[in-house]
Protein backbone atom coordinates (compact mmCIF):
# COMPACT_ATOMS: atom_id res chain seq x y z
CA UNK A 1 0.00 0.00 0.00
CA UNK A 2 1.05 3.65 -0.84
CA UNK A 3 0.28 6.67 0.80
CA UNK A 4 -2.09 7.85 -1.71
CA UNK A 5 -4.43 4.61 -0.66
CA UNK A 6 -6.68 5.43 2.12
CA UNK A 7 -8.53 7.99 0.45
CA UNK A 8 -12.01 7.66 2.51
CA UNK A 9 -9.20 7.69 5.54
CA UNK A 10 -8.25 11.00 3.96
CA UNK A 11 -11.52 12.25 3.26
CA UNK A 12 -12.87 11.83 6.75
CA UNK A 13 -10.01 14.04 8.28
CA UNK A 14 -10.36 16.84 5.79
CA UNK A 15 -14.14 16.33 6.81
CA UNK A 16 -13.89 16.30 10.82
CA UNK A 17 -10.85 19.12 10.29
CA UNK A 18 -13.56 21.18 8.23
CA UNK A 19 -16.03 20.70 10.78
CA UNK A 20 -14.18 21.36 14.12
CA UNK A 21 -14.60 24.49 15.64
CA UNK A 22 -11.17 26.30 16.21
CA UNK A 23 -9.24 25.72 19.02
CA UNK A 24 -10.48 22.29 19.13
CA UNK A 25 -7.78 19.76 19.29
CA UNK A 26 -7.96 16.50 16.81
CA UNK A 27 -6.34 13.00 18.68
CA UNK A 28 -6.75 10.32 16.18
CA UNK A 29 -7.58 7.20 18.13
CA UNK A 30 -5.25 4.91 16.28
CA UNK A 31 -5.83 1.95 18.16
CA UNK A 32 -5.67 -1.28 15.74
CA UNK A 33 -4.61 1.00 13.29
CA UNK A 34 -1.73 0.22 11.19
CA UNK A 35 1.05 2.89 10.41
CA UNK A 36 -0.20 2.75 6.98
CA UNK A 37 -3.56 4.12 7.75
CA UNK A 38 -2.16 6.22 10.52
CA UNK A 39 0.11 7.98 7.55
CA UNK A 40 -2.88 8.80 5.67
CA UNK A 41 -4.55 10.60 8.45
CA UNK A 42 -1.62 12.68 8.96
CA UNK A 43 -1.30 13.48 5.57
CA UNK A 44 -4.83 14.94 5.63
CA UNK A 45 -3.47 16.86 8.33
CA UNK A 46 -3.81 15.26 11.73
CA UNK A 47 -1.22 16.73 13.95
CA UNK A 48 -2.16 14.41 17.17
CA UNK A 49 -2.32 10.40 17.42
CA UNK A 50 -4.01 8.71 20.22
CA UNK A 51 -2.77 4.92 21.37
CA UNK A 52 -4.27 2.82 23.92
CA UNK A 53 -1.10 0.39 23.84
CA UNK A 54 2.42 1.18 24.46
CA UNK A 55 3.50 -2.10 22.09
CA UNK A 56 1.42 -0.94 19.45
CA UNK A 57 2.46 2.92 19.48
CA UNK A 58 6.20 1.77 19.23
CA UNK A 59 5.40 -0.25 15.35
CA UNK A 60 3.61 2.74 14.61
CA UNK A 61 6.14 5.30 15.80
CA UNK A 62 9.02 3.81 14.31
CA UNK A 63 7.69 4.31 11.25
CA UNK A 64 6.20 7.88 11.53
CA UNK A 65 8.36 9.30 14.20
CA UNK A 66 8.34 12.74 15.51
CA UNK A 67 6.40 14.35 12.40
CA UNK A 68 2.82 14.04 14.57
CA UNK A 69 2.47 14.52 18.71
CA UNK A 70 1.63 11.20 19.87
CA UNK A 71 -1.17 11.43 23.17
CA UNK A 72 -1.42 8.26 25.10
CA UNK A 73 -4.83 7.52 25.99
CA UNK A 74 -4.88 4.17 27.57
CA UNK A 75 -4.58 2.70 30.74
CA UNK A 76 -0.94 2.88 31.56
CA UNK A 77 0.36 0.01 33.36
CA UNK A 78 3.24 0.93 35.47
CA UNK A 79 6.12 -1.61 33.69
CA UNK A 80 5.26 -0.02 30.90
CA UNK A 81 5.68 3.74 31.89
CA UNK A 82 9.36 4.07 30.88
CA UNK A 83 8.87 3.17 27.21
CA UNK A 84 5.58 5.63 27.50
CA UNK A 85 8.10 8.13 28.14
CA UNK A 86 10.40 7.85 25.50
CA UNK A 87 7.20 8.05 22.85
CA UNK A 88 4.61 10.37 23.78
CA UNK A 89 4.28 14.31 24.38
CA UNK A 90 1.43 13.61 26.70
CA UNK A 91 -0.41 11.40 29.16
CA UNK A 92 -3.87 11.62 28.77
CA UNK A 93 -4.37 9.44 31.58
CA UNK A 94 -2.97 10.10 35.01
CA UNK A 95 -5.38 8.47 37.59
CA UNK A 96 -3.05 7.73 41.02
CA UNK A 97 -0.04 9.22 42.61
CA UNK A 98 1.60 5.88 41.91
CA UNK A 99 0.96 6.05 38.72
CA UNK A 100 2.18 10.03 38.37
CA UNK A 101 4.98 8.99 40.96
CA UNK A 102 6.90 6.76 38.21
CA UNK A 103 5.91 8.41 35.49
CA UNK A 104 7.67 11.08 37.03
CA UNK A 105 10.67 9.36 38.10
CA UNK A 106 11.03 8.11 34.60
CA UNK A 107 10.87 11.30 33.21
CA UNK A 108 13.41 12.79 35.63
CA UNK A 109 16.14 9.96 34.54
CA UNK A 110 15.05 10.79 31.25
CA UNK A 111 15.90 14.66 31.32
CA UNK A 112 12.03 14.92 30.46
CA UNK A 113 9.32 17.08 31.52
CA UNK A 114 5.88 15.18 30.80
CA UNK A 115 2.21 16.86 30.28
CA UNK A 116 -0.32 14.90 31.41
CA UNK A 117 -4.32 15.01 32.04
CA UNK A 118 -6.05 13.55 34.75
CA UNK A 119 -8.05 10.74 33.49
CA UNK A 120 -11.82 11.60 35.39
CA UNK A 121 -14.22 9.30 35.93
CA UNK A 122 -17.15 10.96 35.34
CA UNK A 123 -19.58 8.32 35.29
CA UNK A 124 -18.40 6.73 38.91
CA UNK A 125 -18.75 3.63 37.30
CA UNK A 126 -16.75 1.60 39.62
CA UNK A 127 -15.55 -0.89 36.54
CA UNK A 128 -13.83 1.83 35.13
CA UNK A 129 -10.29 3.51 35.20
CA UNK A 130 -10.04 7.17 36.13
CA UNK A 131 -10.73 9.08 39.68
CA UNK A 132 -13.88 9.88 40.48
CA UNK A 133 -15.11 13.59 40.14
CA UNK A 134 -14.34 14.60 43.98
CA UNK A 135 -11.17 12.74 44.36
CA UNK A 136 -9.70 15.40 41.34
CA UNK A 137 -7.92 18.07 43.14
CA UNK A 138 -6.49 15.84 45.85
CA UNK A 139 -5.04 13.93 42.55
CA UNK A 140 -3.96 17.17 40.98
CA UNK A 141 -2.24 18.53 44.57
CA UNK A 142 -0.16 15.24 44.56
CA UNK A 143 0.80 15.52 40.96
CA UNK A 144 2.01 19.14 40.82
CA UNK A 145 4.95 18.48 43.71
CA UNK A 146 6.19 16.32 40.82
CA UNK A 147 9.33 18.00 39.16
CA UNK A 148 9.52 16.34 35.67
CA UNK A 149 5.12 16.29 35.84
CA UNK A 150 3.26 19.26 34.10
CA UNK A 151 -0.23 18.91 34.64
CA UNK A 152 -2.47 20.26 31.99
CA UNK A 153 -5.88 19.63 32.36
CA UNK A 154 -8.46 16.63 32.23
CA UNK A 155 -9.78 13.69 30.57
CA UNK A 156 -12.60 12.08 30.41
CA UNK A 157 -14.47 8.91 28.49
CA UNK A 158 -18.17 9.16 29.75
CA UNK A 159 -20.45 6.32 29.61
CA UNK A 160 -19.75 5.82 25.35
CA UNK A 161 -22.65 3.50 24.51
CA UNK A 162 -25.85 4.73 22.84
CA UNK A 163 -27.45 8.16 22.71
CA UNK A 164 -24.92 10.73 23.23
CA UNK A 165 -27.27 13.00 25.18
CA UNK A 166 -26.60 10.54 27.70
CA UNK A 167 -23.16 11.92 28.08
CA UNK A 168 -23.79 15.38 28.48
CA UNK A 169 -24.37 15.54 32.34
CA UNK A 170 -21.31 13.76 32.35
CA UNK A 171 -18.83 16.15 30.28
CA UNK A 172 -20.53 19.01 32.00
CA UNK A 173 -19.46 18.08 35.21
CA UNK A 174 -16.48 17.53 34.04
CA UNK A 175 -15.77 21.04 32.34
CA UNK A 176 -16.94 22.55 35.46
CA UNK A 177 -14.54 20.70 37.06
CA UNK A 178 -12.02 21.85 34.80
CA UNK A 179 -13.32 25.44 35.22
CA UNK A 180 -12.71 24.78 39.24
CA UNK A 181 -9.38 23.35 38.56
CA UNK A 182 -7.91 26.26 36.69
CA UNK A 183 -9.64 29.06 39.31
CA UNK A 184 -7.33 27.22 41.85
CA UNK A 185 -4.09 28.68 39.89
CA UNK A 186 -1.94 25.30 41.07
CA UNK A 187 1.61 26.47 41.22
CA UNK A 188 3.26 24.36 38.01
CA UNK A 189 0.19 23.59 36.75
CA UNK A 190 -1.17 24.88 33.49
CA UNK A 191 -4.66 23.92 33.48
CA UNK A 192 -5.47 24.53 29.60
CA UNK A 193 -6.77 21.07 27.94
CA UNK A 194 -10.48 19.15 28.42
CA UNK A 195 -9.87 15.99 26.18
CA UNK A 196 -13.49 14.78 25.90
CA UNK A 197 -16.09 13.18 23.54
CA UNK A 198 -15.65 10.03 20.91
CA UNK A 199 -16.79 9.56 17.23
CA UNK A 200 -20.12 9.33 19.11
CA UNK A 201 -20.34 12.20 21.02
CA UNK A 202 -17.68 14.49 20.28
CA UNK A 203 -20.88 17.07 18.99
CA UNK A 204 -22.14 17.22 22.88
CA UNK A 205 -18.97 17.40 24.28
CA UNK A 206 -17.84 19.99 22.07
CA UNK A 207 -20.74 22.03 23.05
CA UNK A 208 -20.33 21.60 26.63
CA UNK A 209 -16.36 23.01 26.44
CA UNK A 210 -14.16 20.11 25.01
CA UNK A 211 -11.19 21.99 23.35
CA UNK A 212 -9.60 18.35 22.70
CA UNK A 213 -11.42 15.21 21.02
CA UNK A 214 -10.48 11.64 20.54
CA UNK A 215 -11.83 10.14 17.31
CA UNK A 216 -11.09 6.84 16.16
CA UNK A 217 -14.08 5.49 14.08
CA UNK A 218 -15.27 8.36 12.36
CA UNK A 219 -11.69 8.45 10.78
CA UNK A 220 -10.86 4.54 10.55
CA UNK A 221 -14.21 2.82 10.06
CA UNK A 222 -15.39 0.40 12.42
CA UNK A 223 -12.56 -1.61 14.26
CA UNK A 224 -13.18 -5.21 13.91
C1 LIG B 1 -10.88 4.13 21.07
C2 LIG B 1 -10.86 5.38 21.88
C3 LIG B 1 -11.37 6.58 21.39
C4 LIG B 1 -12.04 6.71 20.04
O1 LIG B 1 -13.20 5.93 19.97
P1 LIG B 1 -14.14 5.99 18.68
O2 LIG B 1 -15.47 5.67 19.20
O3 LIG B 1 -13.61 4.95 17.74
O4 LIG B 1 -14.05 7.35 18.10
C5 LIG B 1 -11.27 7.70 22.19
N1 LIG B 1 -10.71 7.66 23.41
C6 LIG B 1 -10.21 6.52 23.91
C7 LIG B 1 -9.61 6.55 25.27
C8 LIG B 1 -10.28 5.35 23.17
O5 LIG B 1 -9.79 4.21 23.69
Amino acid sequence: MTGSSYEYIKENVRQLLKELPPGVELVAAAKQQTPEKIMAAIEAGVKIIGENYVQEAVSAFQVIGRSVQWSFIGHLQKNKVKKAVEIFDIIETVDSVELAEEINRRCAAAGKVMPVLIEVNSGREPQKFGVFPEKVEELARAIIQFSNLRLCGLMTMGPFEGDPEESRSYFRETRQLFDYLKGLNLPGAEIRILSMGMTNSYRVAIEEGANRVRIGTAIFGPRL
